[in-house]
């Protein structure tokens, strides 16, 4: 098995670790109902999307 030659400084670890934080899932505002949900994806709130509905929400309260 290949051994490393020299131990990675703290330095260089941190430097590589600098990608690993997770990024925050976007989100935009629904313009049907202003609620937030994913882009490119039908709004779970009222089932719209491209401006009409595509899910039907059965007995709206
Ligand atoms: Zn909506």
């Amino acid at each position: 098995m290949a051994v490393p030659k020299k131990k990675k400084s703290s330095s260089k670890r941190d430097m590589g670790r600098s990608h690993d934080a997770l990024k925050s899932s976007a989100h935009v505002e629904c313009p049907n109902c202003g609620e937030l949900k994913r882009p490119h994806h039908v709004c779970g709130a009222c089932g719209h999307y491209d401006g009409r509905e595509v899910v039907a929400k059965s007995a709206a309260a």
